[in-house]
């Protein structure tokens, strides 16, 4: 194989850990393997028929053709109605665009807002796909380490200290891919009270918002006068089973969202036409996919405390209770250093990761990845039977 000369920019570029992880799950059912997955987080529902059957409407009526970039005028207001309302501030058509997954919502925020010498403060255990769009952005990564103590919660005196000059944006994501923690009111106001002095552009994720196990709270309705620099991210893939449609969005000042829009004017433009029409019946305000909604988040806490009761029946693991999202954060610092079964030794999180997949044919993704060595994430959107039988060769592959 010919090496090719790759752009500078990707040589820190590590490739997206929990999408690895899928493919090697793929890889292995293919071979005939057995594979038990914790690994990738998408619920395992199917897309609410309502919204389903407003995709194929608009695939009949022919709305084939490109869109607005940024979406159709159609869905960005729905999508600012919505904004609206979950936020108790209004939001305007041109305070939206639409994009091709929270994901891509997220890379175009940074591309729009950082420069080189530019410092991003991420909470880890952090989400894999910030660090590495930051760094793609050409700015720095500041991945100050929360403590199980606090929930995993970045502490307004950590903020304080980590603040500089070159802050240009805070990543605040509630409910937290990896560990589950949401902040509360207080706790959001306790840090924004730190960011008044600052002039950092606050990056509130918040995808996993119908999945909180306790009363949610959002960062605006703590902090509303940090409106006009605040990003909102959140998009249909977590809420409503839609993971493969693509549809995310970025809600925030006008100038930003329009810097947002040039970009994907010579990039995606815009995401696929029949994804909009399917998002757009999913922001239309119905009580049927609302019941859908909720649903699925009451079926996620059953497995939340589910894994939860078999997790502590494992020697050797210990784990806080996440109160949103659908994953768990367990500590297994208690497995390494000493045998497994067949006196297997693991020293890291990442080994163990490794020994669970090959022997237990359990897939989850090690801490490492999210920045916290000595944990593994477990995504609970499978089935209460997968859970169970899963588990069970966790402790079985312990010895
Ligand atoms: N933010 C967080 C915290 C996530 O876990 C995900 C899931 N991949 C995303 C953003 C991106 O979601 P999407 O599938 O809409 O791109
Ligand atoms: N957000 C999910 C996860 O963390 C989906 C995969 C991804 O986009 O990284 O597993």
């Amino acid at each position: 194989m010919p090496s090719y000369k790759l752009a500078r920019r990707l040589a820190q570029l590590e490739p997206s850990a929990t999408a690895a992880m899928n493919g090697r799950v793929q890889q292995l059912r293919a071979e005939g393997v057995n594979v038990i997955s914790f690994s990738v987080g998408e619920p395992d529902f199917d897309t609410p028929d309502p919204i389903k059957e407003a995709a194929i409407a608009a695939i009949h009526a022919n709305h084939t053709h490109y869109t607005t970039t940024g979406g159709t005028a159609e869905l960005r207001k729905a999508v600012a109605q919505r904004v609206t309302a979950d936020q108790g501030i209004t939001y305007g058509v041109a305070q939206i665009t639409t994009t091709t997954g929270a994901k891509e919502g997220l890379y175009l925020a940074f591309q729009a807002l950082c420069d080189e010498g530019d410092e991003v403060i991420i909470p880890a255990p952090y989400w894999v796909s910030y660090v590495e769009q930051v760094r793609l952005a050409g700015a720095t990564p500041i991945t100050p380490l929360t403590s199980e103590a606090t929930g995993f919660k970045l502490t307004p005196e950590q903020l304080r200290d980590l603040l500089t000059p070159n802050t240009r944006v805070v990543v605040l994501n509630s409910p937290s891919n990896p560990t589950g923690s949401v902040y509360s009111a207080a706790e959001l106001r306790a840090l924004a009270d730190v960011l008044r002095d600052s002039s950092a552009i606050i990056l509130a994720d918040e995808i996993y918002d119908a999945i909180s196990y306790v009363e949610y709270a959002r960062w605006l309705r703590a902090a509303p006068e940090m409106a006009d620099r605040t990003l909102i991210i959140n998009g249909v893939a977590k809420a409503y089973a839609m993971t493969g449609w693509r549809v995310g969005y970025v809600a925030g000042p006008q100038p930003i969202i329009t810097a947002i829009k040039d970009i994907q004017g010579h990039t995606s433009t815009h995401t696929a036409s029949i994804s909009q029409y399917a998002a757009l019946a999913a922001y239309t305000p119905s009580a049927a996919i609302d019941q859908s909604v909720s649903s699925m988040a009451a079926a996620f806490r059953r497995r939340r405390d589910l894994i939860l009761e078999l997790l502590a029946e494992i020697p050797g693991v210990s784990c806080n209770v996440p109160d949103g999202a659908f994953y768990v954060f367990p500590n297994v610092t208690g497995l390494l250093n000493r045998p497994l079964k067949d006196g297997i030794v693991c020293t890291t999180s990442d080994e163990l990761n490794n020994h669970l997949l090959d022997q237990a044919h359990i897939a989850c993704v090690s801490g490492e990845a999210f920045g916290a060595p000595g944990y593994l994430r477990l995504s609970y959107a499978t089935s209460e039977q997968a859970i169970t039988e899963g588990m069970q060769r966790f402790r079985n592959s312990l010895g």
